[in-house]
Protein backbone atom coordinates (compact mmCIF):
# COMPACT_ATOMS: atom_id res chain seq x y z
CA UNK A 1 0.00 0.00 0.00
CA UNK A 2 1.16 3.69 -0.77
CA UNK A 3 -0.20 7.07 1.71
CA UNK A 4 -1.76 10.24 -0.57
CA UNK A 5 -2.94 13.11 0.94
CA UNK A 6 -5.86 13.58 -0.96
CA UNK A 7 -7.84 16.76 -1.06
CA UNK A 8 -10.94 15.76 -0.56
CA UNK A 9 -12.71 12.74 0.65
CA UNK A 10 -16.92 13.51 -0.50
CA UNK A 11 -18.09 13.29 -3.82
CA UNK A 12 -21.74 13.80 -4.63
CA UNK A 13 -24.41 15.79 -3.16
CA UNK A 14 -28.34 15.66 -1.93
CA UNK A 15 -28.94 11.94 -0.69
CA UNK A 16 -26.03 10.28 -2.61
CA UNK A 17 -22.36 11.62 -0.63
CA UNK A 18 -20.01 9.09 -1.47
CA UNK A 19 -16.63 8.46 0.79
CA UNK A 20 -13.93 6.22 -0.09
CA UNK A 21 -11.08 6.33 2.03
CA UNK A 22 -9.04 3.32 0.27
CA UNK A 23 -8.43 3.29 -3.82
CA UNK A 24 -8.16 -0.15 -4.89
CA UNK A 25 -9.02 -3.38 -3.36
CA UNK A 26 -6.86 -6.62 -1.61
CA UNK A 27 -10.38 -9.18 -1.79
CA UNK A 28 -9.27 -10.58 -5.40
CA UNK A 29 -12.80 -11.22 -6.96
CA UNK A 30 -12.81 -12.31 -9.93
CA UNK A 31 -15.41 -10.16 -11.59
CA UNK A 32 -14.55 -6.80 -10.14
CA UNK A 33 -15.46 -4.23 -12.33
CA UNK A 34 -13.69 -1.53 -10.14
CA UNK A 35 -10.39 -2.51 -11.92
CA UNK A 36 -11.79 -1.30 -15.51
CA UNK A 37 -9.52 0.93 -16.88
CA UNK A 38 -12.24 3.02 -17.39
CA UNK A 39 -11.37 4.19 -13.72
CA UNK A 40 -7.58 5.12 -14.63
CA UNK A 41 -5.73 3.47 -11.91
CA UNK A 42 -1.98 4.82 -12.10
CA UNK A 43 -0.77 1.88 -9.71
CA UNK A 44 -1.57 -1.96 -9.13
CA UNK A 45 -4.71 -2.21 -8.12
CA UNK A 46 -3.79 -4.08 -4.78
CA UNK A 47 -1.39 -1.72 -4.46
CA UNK A 48 -3.92 0.33 -1.81
CA UNK A 49 -3.46 3.69 -2.01
CA UNK A 50 -4.30 4.81 1.43
CA UNK A 51 -6.07 8.66 1.79
CA UNK A 52 -4.19 9.20 5.22
CA UNK A 53 -6.09 12.62 6.02
CA UNK A 54 -9.12 11.06 5.19
CA UNK A 55 -10.90 11.55 8.69
CA UNK A 56 -9.34 15.66 9.05
CA UNK A 57 -10.90 15.78 5.13
CA UNK A 58 -13.71 14.20 6.37
CA UNK A 59 -14.36 16.01 9.75
CA UNK A 60 -13.80 19.45 7.81
CA UNK A 61 -16.60 18.72 4.89
CA UNK A 62 -18.98 17.72 7.61
CA UNK A 63 -18.98 20.58 9.72
CA UNK A 64 -19.37 22.80 6.31
CA UNK A 65 -22.53 21.01 5.42
CA UNK A 66 -25.67 22.48 6.18
CA UNK A 67 -27.72 19.55 6.03
CA UNK A 68 -27.50 16.12 7.51
CA UNK A 69 -27.20 13.47 5.36
CA UNK A 70 -26.24 9.72 4.50
CA UNK A 71 -22.36 8.94 4.11
CA UNK A 72 -22.02 5.99 1.85
CA UNK A 73 -19.02 4.19 1.45
CA UNK A 74 -17.77 1.00 -0.05
CA UNK A 75 -18.76 1.22 -3.87
CA UNK A 76 -15.31 1.27 -5.09
CA UNK A 77 -13.23 -0.15 -2.52
CA UNK A 78 -14.32 -2.13 0.48
CA UNK A 79 -13.64 -0.16 4.08
CA UNK A 80 -12.78 -3.79 5.43
CA UNK A 81 -9.61 -4.92 3.60
CA UNK A 82 -6.80 -6.37 5.43
CA UNK A 83 -4.78 -2.96 5.98
CA UNK A 84 -8.07 -1.52 7.82
CA UNK A 85 -7.00 -3.59 10.80
CA UNK A 86 -4.16 -1.52 10.78
CA UNK A 87 -4.71 1.65 10.11
CA UNK A 88 -8.05 2.28 11.54
CA UNK A 89 -9.07 4.69 9.03
CA UNK A 90 -12.57 3.42 8.35
CA UNK A 91 -12.91 3.21 12.18
CA UNK A 92 -12.03 6.71 12.66
CA UNK A 93 -14.39 8.04 10.22
CA UNK A 94 -17.32 6.33 11.39
CA UNK A 95 -16.59 8.17 14.89
CA UNK A 96 -16.56 11.27 13.02
CA UNK A 97 -19.75 10.44 11.20
CA UNK A 98 -21.71 9.60 14.73
CA UNK A 99 -19.86 12.78 16.39
CA UNK A 100 -21.38 14.97 13.70
CA UNK A 101 -25.08 13.19 13.53
CA UNK A 102 -24.71 11.99 10.36
CA UNK A 103 -25.91 8.35 8.48
CA UNK A 104 -24.22 5.86 6.82
CA UNK A 105 -24.40 3.02 4.36
CA UNK A 106 -21.68 1.22 4.23
CA UNK A 107 -20.79 -1.69 1.89
CA UNK A 108 -18.40 -4.38 2.83
CA UNK A 109 -17.89 -8.42 2.13
CA UNK A 110 -16.04 -8.59 5.13
CA UNK A 111 -16.38 -9.70 8.59
CA UNK A 112 -14.41 -7.29 9.86
CA UNK A 113 -17.23 -4.70 9.99
CA UNK A 114 -17.74 -6.62 13.32
CA UNK A 115 -15.17 -5.08 15.00
CA UNK A 116 -17.29 -1.73 14.52
CA UNK A 117 -20.67 -2.98 15.16
CA UNK A 118 -20.57 -0.81 18.41
CA UNK A 119 -20.21 2.53 15.82
CA UNK A 120 -22.51 0.96 13.69
CA UNK A 121 -25.00 0.67 16.38
CA UNK A 122 -24.99 4.18 18.08
CA UNK A 123 -24.93 6.20 14.41
CA UNK A 124 -28.30 3.83 13.82
CA UNK A 125 -29.70 4.97 17.11
CA UNK A 126 -28.60 8.51 16.73
CA UNK A 127 -29.40 8.88 12.85
CA UNK A 128 -29.26 5.23 11.07
CA UNK A 129 -27.25 2.99 9.55
CA UNK A 130 -27.56 0.95 6.95
CA UNK A 131 -25.10 -2.12 6.51
CA UNK A 132 -25.09 -4.15 2.80
CA UNK A 133 -23.10 -7.10 2.27
CA UNK A 134 -22.83 -8.64 -1.28
CA UNK A 135 -23.77 -12.53 -1.08
CA UNK A 136 -23.43 -13.97 -4.62
CA UNK A 137 -22.94 -17.82 -3.97
CA UNK A 138 -24.45 -20.29 -1.24
CA UNK A 139 -21.49 -22.56 -2.01
CA UNK A 140 -18.36 -21.61 -0.24
CA UNK A 141 -15.80 -24.08 -2.07
CA UNK A 142 -17.42 -21.96 -5.04
CA UNK A 143 -16.86 -18.71 -2.94
CA UNK A 144 -13.42 -19.20 -2.32
CA UNK A 145 -12.67 -19.31 -5.85
CA UNK A 146 -14.71 -15.97 -7.01
CA UNK A 147 -14.03 -14.21 -4.23
CA UNK A 148 -11.04 -15.70 -2.64
CA UNK A 149 -9.42 -13.02 0.10
CA UNK A 150 -12.50 -12.44 2.30
CA UNK A 151 -14.51 -14.10 4.55
CA UNK A 152 -16.94 -16.74 2.70
CA UNK A 153 -20.85 -16.08 2.27
CA UNK A 154 -21.34 -18.70 5.68
CA UNK A 155 -19.63 -15.98 7.73
CA UNK A 156 -20.55 -13.05 5.31
CA UNK A 157 -24.86 -14.42 7.06
CA UNK A 158 -23.49 -14.50 10.74
CA UNK A 159 -22.93 -10.97 10.11
CA UNK A 160 -26.15 -10.36 8.71
CA UNK A 161 -27.53 -12.04 11.88
CA UNK A 162 -25.61 -9.90 14.69
CA UNK A 163 -26.78 -6.89 12.71
CA UNK A 164 -30.23 -7.97 13.32
CA UNK A 165 -29.85 -8.57 16.61
CA UNK A 166 -28.98 -4.81 16.92
CA UNK A 167 -31.51 -3.95 14.72
CA UNK A 168 -29.23 -2.72 12.35
CA UNK A 169 -31.30 -2.51 9.49
CA UNK A 170 -29.25 -4.56 6.42
CA UNK A 171 -29.25 -4.41 2.18
CA UNK A 172 -28.30 -7.53 0.45
CA UNK A 173 -26.31 -7.10 -3.03
CA UNK A 174 -27.37 -10.40 -5.00
CA UNK A 175 -24.59 -9.34 -7.67
CA UNK A 176 -22.84 -10.30 -10.03
CA UNK A 177 -24.42 -13.92 -11.40
CA UNK A 178 -22.17 -15.39 -13.10
CA UNK A 179 -23.42 -17.27 -16.48
CA UNK A 180 -23.40 -20.81 -16.21
CA UNK A 181 -21.41 -20.71 -12.36
CA UNK A 182 -23.82 -19.33 -9.83
CA UNK A 183 -26.95 -18.67 -12.03
CA UNK A 184 -28.54 -21.46 -10.44
CA UNK A 185 -32.42 -21.63 -9.12
CA UNK A 186 -30.72 -23.39 -6.23
CA UNK A 187 -28.64 -20.43 -5.07
CA UNK A 188 -30.51 -18.03 -5.65
CA UNK A 189 -32.88 -19.78 -3.56
CA UNK A 190 -30.51 -20.34 -0.85
CA UNK A 191 -29.37 -16.71 -0.58
CA UNK A 192 -32.73 -15.40 -0.33
CA UNK A 193 -34.43 -17.78 2.06
CA UNK A 194 -31.00 -16.53 4.81
CA UNK A 195 -31.71 -12.63 3.64
CA UNK A 196 -35.31 -13.47 4.34
CA UNK A 197 -34.37 -15.49 8.13
CA UNK A 198 -31.77 -12.50 9.00
CA UNK A 199 -34.50 -9.90 8.49
CA UNK A 200 -32.82 -7.92 5.43
CA UNK A 201 -34.71 -4.91 4.17
CA UNK A 202 -34.21 -5.05 0.46
CA UNK A 203 -32.11 -6.70 -2.08
CA UNK A 204 -30.54 -5.15 -4.80
CA UNK A 205 -30.34 -7.43 -8.41
CA UNK A 206 -29.07 -5.61 -11.75
CA UNK A 207 -30.95 -8.06 -14.15
CA UNK A 208 -29.12 -11.75 -13.23
CA UNK A 209 -25.89 -11.31 -15.01
CA UNK A 210 -22.56 -10.00 -15.26
CA UNK A 211 -20.80 -6.65 -16.97
CA UNK A 212 -17.41 -6.99 -17.80
CA UNK A 213 -15.34 -3.89 -19.67
CA UNK A 214 -11.63 -3.59 -20.77
CA UNK A 215 -9.29 -4.09 -17.72
CA UNK A 216 -12.01 -6.31 -15.67
CA UNK A 217 -12.95 -8.66 -18.65
CA UNK A 218 -9.10 -9.73 -18.94
CA UNK A 219 -9.04 -10.21 -15.33
CA UNK A 220 -11.92 -12.45 -15.33
CA UNK A 221 -11.54 -14.33 -18.21
CA UNK A 222 -7.88 -15.67 -16.61
CA UNK A 223 -9.36 -16.38 -13.62
CA UNK A 224 -12.10 -18.55 -15.68
CA UNK A 225 -8.89 -20.12 -17.74
CA UNK A 226 -7.14 -20.91 -14.21
CA UNK A 227 -10.74 -22.55 -12.52
CA UNK A 228 -12.98 -23.58 -15.34
CA UNK A 229 -11.17 -24.57 -18.21
CA UNK A 230 -13.37 -24.40 -21.51
CA UNK A 231 -15.56 -21.43 -19.86
CA UNK A 232 -13.81 -18.18 -21.46
CA UNK A 233 -14.49 -19.87 -24.88
CA UNK A 234 -18.02 -20.69 -24.09
CA UNK A 235 -18.35 -16.95 -23.44
CA UNK A 236 -16.61 -15.67 -26.29
CA UNK A 237 -19.01 -17.64 -28.06
CA UNK A 238 -22.09 -16.73 -26.39
CA UNK A 239 -21.66 -12.89 -25.95
CA UNK A 240 -18.45 -11.52 -28.01
CA UNK A 241 -17.14 -8.26 -26.26
CA UNK A 242 -20.68 -7.41 -24.70
CA UNK A 243 -20.84 -5.21 -21.77
CA UNK A 244 -24.05 -6.99 -20.19
CA UNK A 245 -23.24 -10.75 -19.81
CA UNK A 246 -27.13 -11.69 -18.83
CA UNK A 247 -27.48 -15.46 -17.71
CA UNK A 248 -29.31 -17.93 -20.32
CA UNK A 249 -31.18 -18.23 -17.09
CA UNK A 250 -32.02 -14.58 -15.84
CA UNK A 251 -35.73 -14.90 -16.34
CA UNK A 252 -36.62 -17.71 -14.37
CA UNK A 253 -33.84 -16.21 -11.88
CA UNK A 254 -35.75 -13.08 -11.74
CA UNK A 255 -38.91 -14.79 -11.55
CA UNK A 256 -37.94 -16.88 -8.26
CA UNK A 257 -36.28 -13.53 -6.87
CA UNK A 258 -39.27 -11.30 -7.33
CA UNK A 259 -41.32 -14.15 -5.80
CA UNK A 260 -39.70 -14.83 -2.64
CA UNK A 261 -38.81 -10.45 -2.08
CA UNK A 262 -42.53 -10.19 -2.56
CA UNK A 263 -43.75 -12.54 -0.21
CA UNK A 264 -41.48 -11.57 2.38
CA UNK A 265 -42.13 -7.62 2.02
CA UNK A 266 -38.34 -7.24 0.90
CA UNK A 267 -37.15 -4.20 -1.34
CA UNK A 268 -36.32 -5.91 -5.04
CA UNK A 269 -35.91 -2.66 -7.04
CA UNK A 270 -32.29 -1.26 -6.92
CA UNK A 271 -34.04 2.36 -6.99
CA UNK A 272 -36.10 1.50 -3.97
CA UNK A 273 -33.25 0.31 -2.25
CA UNK A 274 -31.05 2.74 -2.76
CA UNK A 275 -33.91 5.66 -2.23
CA UNK A 276 -34.29 4.01 1.60
CA UNK A 277 -30.44 4.41 1.80
CA UNK A 278 -30.44 8.26 0.78
CA UNK A 279 -32.71 8.36 3.11
CA UNK A 280 -32.33 10.03 6.65
CA UNK A 281 -35.42 10.50 8.66
CA UNK A 282 -35.65 13.86 10.33
CA UNK A 283 -36.36 12.23 13.79
CA UNK A 284 -34.61 14.78 16.29
CA UNK A 285 -37.07 17.53 16.23
CA UNK A 286 -39.71 15.50 16.50
CA UNK A 287 -38.15 14.42 20.05
CA UNK A 288 -37.36 17.73 21.44
CA UNK A 289 -40.91 18.77 20.74
CA UNK A 290 -42.43 15.78 23.12
CA UNK A 291 -39.74 17.02 25.57
S1 LIG B 1 -14.71 -6.37 -2.86
FE1 LIG B 1 -15.46 -5.13 -4.57
S2 LIG B 1 -13.77 -3.74 -5.05
FE2 LIG B 1 -12.92 -5.43 -3.85
S3 LIG B 1 -12.18 -6.92 -5.32
FE3 LIG B 1 -14.27 -7.50 -4.75
S4 LIG B 1 -15.58 -6.54 -6.28
FE4 LIG B 1 -13.58 -5.52 -6.40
Amino acid sequence: MHFIDAKSILSGSGGHVGMNIYRGCTHGCIYCDSRSLCYRFTHPFEDIEVKQNAPELLEMALKSKRKKCMIGTGAMSDPYMHCEEELGLTRKCLEIILKNGFGLAIQTKSDRILRDIDLLDEINKEAKCVVQMTLTTYDDDLCKIIEPNVCNTKRRIEVLEQMQERGIPTVVWLTPILPFINDTVENITAILNECVRTGVKGVIDFGMGLTLRDGDREYYYAALDKHFPGLKERYIKQYGNAYELPSPNAEELTKVFKQICSENDMMSTPDKCFRYMADLPDKYPQLRFIF
